[in-house]
């Protein structure tokens, strides 16, 4: 049942913001939609597009409601429409930092913002390999993204490194246009779901380089092979690729944070049961939390648990 809109908690000079919400993936709109409905004061700040690691997926089969599935980008769409429709502003621009003053000071690439609660809904990026050739060839078959730049390689032979749900699914939907996908892989078993484990095993398009770890990505204008090495007798091989798909995991989005923000060994925001960091007014949700299930059903459960929370928070400063 959705609450019913609640009243406005400040009018406030036209910078100071009831709430800011960094960053525009599941949880942050999510807050966005709740926080707007109830009348607070909202801007949610965005680098890229609205969506975050959402548009990333070519086709979400496991968000409640849609029974065929829904492609990232359209549930992206909607929920951006969503948190609009009910008054959040949405802005492009990248977060440099935050200051912990009172109101708290949101930095940013196009001008300072003023806020009595922040939400860091910043989720994650993908992790680099840090192989040879692979910055430099990025952009040139070198891509973190299966949905984007996929249908480029139609009828080329792929790799895939990683052996997540992420790698699992970039591989099957990679098997639609290459000629050839080889998933390369550190163990000799996979860590994704067993139904994309088992999709990837009956397709014949894919096969496995199993216990192999990549240690060069080759080419000169563009990729032409990738370089791997056994990770027990050390033995070397190659593999011709027009393009490699890097799935390796992701890391925490929290450069901009000052160190009072407690997070954990990897970089993960740590927070209490109601979504509070350690700094009273600063709050997270989604991927960026340490310990959060990492999935959008989950990340949008948090962006409207964190509203509940930040607006007891104001309810309390008012
Ligand atoms: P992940 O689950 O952390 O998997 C990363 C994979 O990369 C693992 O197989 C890991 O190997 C491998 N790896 C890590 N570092 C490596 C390195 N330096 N060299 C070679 N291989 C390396 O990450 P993810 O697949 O991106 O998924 C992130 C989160 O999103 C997960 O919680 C996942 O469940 C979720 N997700 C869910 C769905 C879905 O429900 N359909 C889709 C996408 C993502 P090991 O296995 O040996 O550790």
């Amino acid at each position: 049942m959705t609450p019913a809109p609640d009243q406005q908690l400040s009018e406030g000079p036209a910078d100071l913001w009831d709430l800011v919400i960094v960053g525009a993936g599941a949880a942050g709109l999510t807050c966005a939609i709740y926080a707007g409905r109830a009348r607070l004061k909202t801007l949610v700040l965005e680098r890229m597009m609205p969506g975050g690691q959402l548009v990333l997926n070519h086709i979400i089969e496991n968000y409640p409601g849609f029974a065929e599935g829904v492609s990232g980008f359209q549930l992206a769409e909607q929920m951006h429409l969503q948190a609009t429709r009910f008054g959040a502003k949405i802005e492009t621009a990248e977060v440099q930092a935050l200051r912990l003053s009172d109101p708290f000071h949101v930095v940013t690439s196009t001008g300072d913002h003023r806020a009595r609660a922040v939400l860091i809904a910043t989720g994650c990026s993908p992790r680099k390999l840090g192989v040879p050739g692979e910055k430099e060839l990025y952009g040139r078959g070198v891509s973190y993204c299966a949905t984007c730049d996929g249908p480029l390689f139609t009828g080329k032979p792929l790799v895939v490194v990683g052996g997540g749900n992420t790698a699992i699914d970039e591989a099957l939907f990679l098997s639609r246009f290459a000629s050839q996908v080889t998933v390369v892989h550190r163990r000799d078993q996979l860590r994704a779901d067993p139904i994309l484990q088992e999709r990837a095993f009956e397709n014949p398009k894919i096969d496995f380089l199993w216990s192999h770890v990549v240690t060069e990505i080759v080419g000169d204008h563009s990729v032409q092979a990738i370089r791997a090495r056994h990770v027990v007798s050390g033995a070397e091989t190659q593999r011709p690729a027009a393009g490699v798909f890097i799935a390796v995991g992701e890391i925490p989005q929290t450069d901009f944070l000052p160190p009072e923000i407690a997070r954990d060994g990897a970089g993960y925001i740590i927070a209490d049961h109601h979504l509070q960091t350690s700094v009273p007014g600063i709050f997270v949700a989604g991927d960026v939390r340490a310990g959060a299930y990492r999935q959008i059903a989950a990340a949008v459960g948090e962006g409207a648990l964190a509203y509940r929370s930040i607006r007891e928070h104001l309810q309390r400063l008012s």
